[in-house]
């Protein structure tokens, strides 16, 4: 792997821990990593206590053997530095590297990721080891990416982290004066005269959850921390090792990491993909469209996944027979040039002994698990890189943006259930359902590609945002909001232009009040006239906005309480373009209407129709487009070939030609090469 050729196959293989055995294990490990077919494997991630023994101690002569053991066997190494749990010597002899908690207890050693981000020791050690490790590796044949740490996540309210925070907003805002205004510290007469008096929010003061502003900025703050101590290592390696990519593993989606803003330091966006037991396909779909989205659709890593059941569950399912399979698929469609799982070699001790693994405790491959995986492997390494770094063209798009889920969720009121990432995952649905594909990108991107646009509950409008959706839409774009928009800025400051602030004109509309409601309790929406299928009445819930029209038209109304018949969704004519308001939390039927027409409206159609159940996506590469057909339904389903070259599946023929035959978790990849 290099920066120009990044994934010559897709990688197969995943986290590797030969430091948990011993030698003799490794040629066994080859032998069943050779029937499996994985060609790469993570390591050494947590092994900087068997390498680093002591200060003055280094001891890589391990490492170099395992590491020409996998050259010689063809096997690739995702490089990791092992500065995600440090040395117990190190906690000991330098406790600023241990963090302290929300609740203010100074931890003590254990666990992993347990490290203050803005501890001076940590910052020289964790850069020491990936020099030394840069230096000696930099030309190993094994070596293909640079993986920096993992799982980054720590969160620290200990002094380092104060000091170094009154110094991030000296930056920011300048002086004292500009501070106590940008946050509204008149309120509950929190005005400070010196920097010296701002602490860290905190379960201490509670300003963790009652002074939203304060708390924004130390989310943005211990982001730019984490950032700082990716870039150290970073900056360590590429001065000695420029040509190999270097990313680092977010696990899932840890909210208070903003990843949009941690991404632009990487060379490829990477993730841990593991969804609970029975997690819909298409959570897990939007999940990897806003990976794609992190690096503007270059290809992503899928850095881990288990191949059985998790551990950390309340109830650890197994994955059934299948299940691996179609996630791996799954997330090669979506963009993903790696299958990548947590773990070759299952651990027989720690939290993680009962996690899923290639190689189970008994150490052989006459496993279920092993023989679907290996089955796997196979299938991939035919494969070879037909899709690899190709792209998604998408004609609609999903804004989302990691400080709104911050600001949106921080705020105390108006309803305390609003979960930003099941109202994204509502419109996304929308989308999904039909199979239209989507781009998962910030609200300030360039939009002029897209035909239809959503962005759902807008709450923290950042300056240049409203200009941007403006824009977009006076040019003949289509627009949708969801409600509770334009209601602050970036500091969690409340408009005083009216809601939706900034995109009063956009929307041609004001919202005066907005009402929430307990969770047994909801209204309606009834539909003026319809629209295409979009009829009758839907219910609503959670929040409900009450507007007036300025230069907007109701296309809804409220069905019951005191404002009955007033307007709950509404459309704009702006420019050449129109922009949706959907004022209120509706149910999916709506929404599934509503983009349903809006797509139709705009020419935004699905890459193919196929049944209820079945998921497809496109991805393309030169001349040629590679079609992924995934059956999450029940049901056997029959698809028309249609003259493309079938990769991955079965066919059958029927009377009039050539049929996909998809059983329940069935895949079928099928390329079209079309005539340059
Ligand atoms: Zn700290």
């Amino acid at each position: 792997m290099t920066r120009e050729n990044p994934f010559p196959r897709i990688y197969f293989g995943g986290d590797y821990n030969p430091d948990q055995w011993s030698e003799e294990v490794w040629e066994e490990d080859m032998r069943l990593f050779e029937l499996a077919h994985v060609n790469m494997v993570t390591l050494p991630v947590f092994s900087w206590a068997k390498i680093q023994p002591s200060e003055d101690e280094f001891r890589f002569e391990w490492l170099d053997r395992i590491l020409d053991l996998l050259a010689s066997r063809g096997i690739s190494a995702c490089l990791a530095t092992p500065t995600a749990a440090q040395p117990a010597w190190m906690s000991r002899n330098y406790p600023d590297i241990l963090p302290v908690d929300e609740e203010g207890r100074k931890r003590t050693h254990g666990k992993r990721v347990n490290y203050c981000p803005n501890s001076p020791s940590y910052r020289k050690f964790s850069r020491g080891i990936a020099l030394r490790m840069a230096e000696r590796y930099r030309a190993h044949p094994a070596l293909a990416i640079w993986h920096i740490s993992n799982e980054y996540g720590t969160y620290c309210f200990c002094d380092n982290c104060a000091a170094a925070f009154r110094k991030w907003l000296k930056k920011r805002y300048a002086t004292v004066g500009e501070l106590n205004r940008r946050w509204n510290l008149d309120f509950w007469g929190h005005l400070i005269a010196d920097w010296e008096e701002i602490t860290v929010p905190s379960e201490l003061n509670d300003d963790n959850k009652w002074y939203q502003p304060k708390m924004l900025d130390y989310l943005r703050f211990l982001t730019d921390s984490t950032i700082d101590c990716f870039n150290n290592e970073k900056e360590a390696i590429l001065s000695v090792s420029s040509d190999i990519p270097v990313t680092t593993n977010m696990s899932g989606f840890i909210k208070k990491m903003n990843q949009q803003l941690f991404n632009e330091h990487m060379d490829y966006a990477a993730w841990d993909n593991y969804p609970a037991p029975g997690a819909e396909p298409s959570l897990v779909a939007l999940k990897h469209d806003i990976v794609r989205g992190l690096k503007g659709g270059r290809s992503y890593i899928m850095m881990e996944q288990s191949p059985n059941q998790q551990n950390w569950q309340p109830f650890n399912t197994l994955k059934r027979p299948g299940e691996v399979r179609l996630l791996s698929y799954q997330a090669l469609a979506h963009g993903a040039d790696t299958v990548l799982f947590f773990q070759m070699r299952q651990s027989v001790g720690g939290v993680e002994k009962f996690h899923g693994a290639l190689i189970e405790h008994h150490g052989a491959e006459n496993t279920r698990v092993f023989r679907e995986c290996a089955a796997l492997g196979g299938e991939l390494e035919r494969l070879g890189d037909v899709f690899t770094g190709g792209t998604t063209e998408a004609k609609a798009a999903l804004l989302v943006d990691w400080e709104n889920w911050w600001a949106l969720e921080l705020s105390t009121g108006p309803n305390r259930d609003t979960d930003y990432m099941a109202i994204l995952h509502k419109y996304y649905k929308a989308f999904y359902g039909r199979n239209i594909l989507v781009d998962v990108i910030r609200p300030e991107s360039d939009l002029s590609s897209y035909s239809l646009v959503a962005v759902p509950n807008l709450y923290m409008v950042k300056p240049g945002v409203s200009d941007n959706l403006k824009a977009y839409t006076k040019q003949g774009g289509c627009l949708v909001t969801g409600c509770f928009s334009g209601i602050v800025d970036e500091n969690d400051l409340v408009t005083t232009k009216g809601f939706p602030g900034e995109m009063r004109d956009l929307l041609g509309i004001w919202v005066e009040e907005f009402d929430a409601l307990p969770p047994d309790r909801e209204n309606g929406i009834a539909i003026n006239d319809p629209i295409g299928k979009l009829t009758g009445t839907y219910s609503c819930a959670h929040l409900f906005d009450l507007l007036h029209l300025e230069s907007a038209e109701a296309l809804g109304t409220y069905t019951d309480d005191f404002y009955k018949g007033r307007p709950s969704l509404t459309v704009n004519r702006y420019g050449k373009g129109s922009a949706y308001y959907v004022a209120t939390d509706p149910e999916q039927a709506l929404l599934d209407d509503l983009i349903g027409e809006l797509c139709r409206q705009n020419g935004v159609e699905a890459p193919e129709t196929v049944p209820a159940g079945v998921e497809v996506t496109v991805r393309k590469k030169g001349g040629a487009s590679c079609f992924f057909f995934m059956n999450h339904g029940e049901e056997t389903v029959r698809l028309p070939l249609k003259g493309r070259k079938l990769l991955v599946g079965k066919i059958l023929p029927e009377k009039d030609g050539l049929r996909i035959v998809l059983p329940h978790g069935g895949v079928a990849i099928a390329v079209e090469e079309r005539a340059l």
